[in-house]
């Protein structure tokens, strides 16, 4: 990054950094769509090879693209470097396998994406690297859970679907005093809303697939973070196993990043007034939202999250399962579907989709109730979202 870029706000990062002009003067970035390059003599292949000489060699790990996409990301985390990999799911895996050897131990939130539970347990687990599972915001728990061969410390914040607010500070304390790495799942809030790295986060991992892209086209992830861990470590991980971004993915999610800060105040502003008004709902038990007056943690959200306090809503309705079917299905216009982080407001019943997977107890222990409902909202007027929903909440 030039000296200058270093010293852009958020909103100019994302609309300029990462732009280099060829010869053609283009004002948009073109699509580097090669799988390799030439090199002008084999001294030139030799040196690029061995990395004596900076340059693209193999869109495996190195791609004008992507790697247009990586600066202009890690510039608005604030981080020293980023890797981008093909989906989220595949930079959690690249961060593990670059940082973790068999006999090591994590400790992770139990709120995280159901995906990566299924990673820590199933895969890494297969390779003796073991797991223990706390509640986000119980930091005595991190504390107690730590083991003199703990490495990792994984989070999401704020936690899905129940929107509980990780306190990355007391957590990055706890990670230091281990030497272990914090590393913290910004997906649900974007750099626009939260930047882990100045709470102490080491790592902060993306599924481009939200809002990133934040328009539903395309899987895609992101590693960010310094020259040691991401520069080097992760970067020769997927150089060497190669779950790797295509340019052209690369490309959607680098002109995503244009419209960042305003598509993340958006969906804030909706999902505010969004969160309000169920508060006001027949049927309604509670909403789940960390801007409201009610959500335990509001202050410390305000504090993480000075951008606001994200898109993503939940609800708990009367009458278990059943009232929540009969909301999801009552809504015409909002889709269901367990994505999230779209221009279009989604809905789904977490304990039936998202959460099915894990058992009875374990849904009960992260707070995953029969009647919760979880939207993402999208762009679309709220008073729409609002006349939507209405006619499944009524008595
Ligand atoms: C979707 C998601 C992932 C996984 O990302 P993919 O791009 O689907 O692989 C990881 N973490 C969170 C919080 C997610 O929502």
């Amino acid at each position: 990054m030039s000296e200058s870029e270093d010293h852009w706000q958020l909103a100019t990062q994302g609309v300029r950094v990462g732009t280099e002009r060829t010869s053609a003067g283009e004002h948009s970035e073109p699509v580097y769509l090669t799988s390799s390059f030439a090199f002008a003599s084999a001294e030139q292949a030799a040196a690029r090879f061995s990395g004596e000489e900076p340059g693209n060699v193999y869109s495996r790990f190195t791609n004008p693209t992507v790697d247009a996409f990586c600066r202009r990301l890690a510039a608005m985390e604030g981080g020293q470097c980023c890797v981008a990999t093909g989906s989220g799911m595949s930079a959690v895996l690249a961060t593990c396998l670059a940082t973790l050897e068999a006999g090591d131990h994590i400790v992770a939130a139990h709120s995280l994406f159901g995906s990566t539970i299924g990673l820590f347990n199933n895969y890494l687990g297969k390779l003796g690297i073991e797991t223990t599972f706390v509640s986000p915001n119980d930091v005595d728990g991190w504390r107690d859970a730590m083991r003199p061969e703990t490495r990792m410390l994984f989070v999401e914040t704020p936690s899905n679907p129940l929107t509980e607010i990780v306190d990355m500070t007391a957590l990055a304390e706890i990670a230091n005093d281990h030497q272990a790495l914090f590393v913290v799942d910004n997906c649900f809030c974007t750099p626009a809303l939260q930047r882990p790295l100045e709470f102490g986060a080491h790592v902060v991992i993306h599924s481009a697939t939200k809002y990133l892209d934040g328009q539903g086209r395309a899987v895609g992830g992101a590693v960010i973070g310094d020259a040691d861990v991401v520069g080097d470590r992760v970067f020769r991980c997927l150089r060497t196993c190669g779950p790797s971004m295509s340019p052209f993915n690369a490309w959607i999610f680098h002109k995503a990043l244009e419209t960042l800060e305003l598509r993340m105040a958006a969906h804030c502003r909706n999902a505010y007034a969004l969160a309000e008004w169920l508060v006001e709902q027949p049927n309604v038990e509670h909403v789940y939202y960390p801007g409201l007056a009610s959500h335990r943690q509001r202050d410390l959200a305000a504090r993480q999250q000075p951008g606001g306090f994200g898109g993503i809503v939940s609800l708990r309705v009367a009458g278990g399962r059943e009232g929540a079917f009969k909301l999801i299905n009552s809504a015409t216009m909002l889709s269901i579907t367990a994505n999230l982080g779209d221009t279009r407001s989604t809905i789904v019943h977490p304990a039936s989709t998202t959460h099915a997977r894990i058992s009875a107890a374990e849904r009960e222990r992260a707070g995953v109730a029969e009647g919760l409902v979880r939207i993402s909202v999208g762009l679309e007027s709220v008073d729409d979202i609002k006349a939507d929903l209405a006619p499944g909440l009524g008595g």
